[in-house]
């Protein structure tokens, strides 16, 4: 089944079939560029989870998939990757469509980095044995050490960069040979979609990945599902908390991504003009609706006029438009509430004494839910716009005197997730970046690398994806002793 983003879907993807679903609740999909409905497709309801989750049941309880070895599940894993690969257009489509990304960014990371991660943990898992014998401390016989499926996963995504997210999840866990149920965010319901066809048309056995849509009720249900043996969990700090809860209540495992208010520290050596594209990727990618952007930008006291010219000058110069549009740089935000909820914080930041050096307000690009590139000066960290996530296309300017004072504002947040050092002098930066208190920083970029762990500390999060940590986040460990 091929989906036309034309066409209204009617069913969900599970146990390997388009099953139809338990009631007629539908809800819209809203296109962001221009406020328009594009279509509308299914809701679940209880009965609707509770099959999805029957089926993962089985076919990790009872079908074979959890027992192939990983040769085998690789080339199930690597002929879903090349099923996602042929779709790369529709995927990318459907994601900018409905959240805004700009389709390059989305041809780029949505498009892309599914089949990327397929790959890698396909060959990550057939290179990592599952049992290792270890000699007993003190010599007194043997251990076996397995590493084993750790059974059925709720993964709950959010909107921002639905595949890619969903993909951080369900690449290693099906390595790993679990299955899972996917609750997509309802403001990206198309591209699962998409992805469903891809599963049909892959090798996957039924029942292994089902997908149901909703929002925080739906996924709410799944999370406390019995049914359910592990959490994984992409979205903002509060969803987040109470995901935690219901998990510690129910001692079933947890993987929590969350929100994020990184500090971008430019070091007085540093030569900003020149990285600038580095910086838009730091610190406004996806229209500002990237979880780790650095949008505390803390500036050296004795380069801030000359540093706020720079980011006031970039940040007016960025093309702000249709997010199909191929030379858009800054798309619509990707619901009606998140431009209000952006604009709110624009506000505050007036309220509390910042002073806008550019941006501000609506741009005159269409009906969508845009949002002006926005720089803020005269920022002071004990500020809301400081301390809050905004989601959005608005830098912070804070300025301090000494390395060490830097340092201290960057760590003085309750969150801990992302964040970048500019520096023309990388070993300089490395140091500074090791006293910042968060799960990743990069010098003078921030981009991902799907072999190291990803994560965050404080209220960012808890737990890692990607990487070899990734894959042992899907497998508990079982130790037999020998005599
Ligand atoms: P959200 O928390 O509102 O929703 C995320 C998902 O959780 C959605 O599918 C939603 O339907 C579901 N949900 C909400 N409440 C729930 C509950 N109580 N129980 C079960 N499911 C629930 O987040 P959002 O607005 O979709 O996404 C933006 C947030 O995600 C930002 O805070 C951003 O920083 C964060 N994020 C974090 C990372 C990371 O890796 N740390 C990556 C991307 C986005």
């Amino acid at each position: 089944m091929t989906i036309a983003l034309d066409l209204p879907p009617q069913d969900f993807w599970i146990d390997g079939r388009w099953t139809r679903p338990a009631s007629s609740n539908r809800f819209a999909v809203i296109n962001a560029s221009t406020g328009e409905q594009i279509t509308s497709v299914p809701e679940s309801v209880t009965e609707d989870i509770d099959m999805a989750v029957a089926a993962a049941r089985r076919a990790f309880d009872e079908s074979d998939w959890s027992s192939w070895s990983a040769e085998q599940r690789a080339s199930a894993i690597n002929s879903l990757a090349e099923q996602i690969e042929g779709r790369r257009a529709e995927t990318a489509r459907a994601v900018s469509i409905q959240n805004g990304m700009p389709i390059s960014i989305a041809s780029a990371t949505e498009a892309v980095i599914p089949a990327t991660l397929l790959r890698y943990y396909a060959e990550l898992a057939t290179a990592q044995p599952i049992e290792e014998r270890r000699t007993a401390f003190g010599g007194a016989g043997t251990t076996v050490v397995r590493r084993e499926p750790i059974g059925v996963v709720a993964a709950v995504v959010p909107w921002n960069f639905p595949q890619t997210l969903t993909f951080f999840k369900v690449a290693p866990l099906l390595a790993a040979g679990c299955t899972v149920v996917i609750k997509p965010s309802p403001e990206t319901v198309l591209d699962s979609y998409v992805l469903a066809a891809a599963i049909e048309a892959s090798d996957i056995p039924d029942g292994v990945i089902n997908i149901v849509h909703g929002g925080r009720e739906v996924g709410a249900h799944l999370v406390a599902h019995p049914g359910v043996d592990k959490v994984a969990f992409t979205g903002s700090t509060p969803a987040g908390r109470a995901i935690g809860e219901v998990c510690g209540r129910l001692i079933r495992p947890v993987t929590l991504e969350l929100g994020g208010k990184s500090a971008s520290i430019i070091l007085d050596d540093a030569d900003l003009s020149s990285l600038l594209e580095q910086f838009f990727a730091a610190t406004l990618m996806n229209n500002g609706q990237t979880c780790y952007l650095g949008t505390r930008v803390l500036v050296p006291r004795t380069r801030h006029r000359e540093t706020v010219d720079i980011l006031t000058d970039f940040a007016r110069s960025l093309k702000v438009g249709d997010a199909l549009e191929a030379t858009t740089q800054i798309g619509p935000l990707a619901t009606a509430n998140q431009q209000k909820r952006v604009e709110n914080y624009i506000a505050k930041g007036l309220a509390d004494g910042g002073r806008i050096t550019t941006g501000g307000s609506r741009p005159d690009a269409g009906n969508g839910w845009f949002v002006a590139p926005t720089v803020f000066d005269d920022v002071d960290n004990s500020h809301t716009i400081a301390r809050e996530e905004i989601f959005g296309p608005v830098l912070a300017v804070l300025s301090y005197n000494d390395v060490d004072e830097a340092i201290a504002i960057a760590n003085d947040s309750d969150f801990g997730l992302g964040g970048t050092v500019w520096t023309s002098d990388q070993e300089r930066g490395i140091d500074v970046a090791r006293r910042v208190q968060t799960g990743s920083v990069g010098v003078n970029n921030y981009a991902l690398d799907f072999s190291s762990p990803f994560g965050g500390v404080k209220a960012s999060g808890l737990g890692r994806e990607l990487g070899p940590e990734g894959l042992h986040a899907y497998q508990q460990t079982k130790s037999i002793f020998l005599p």
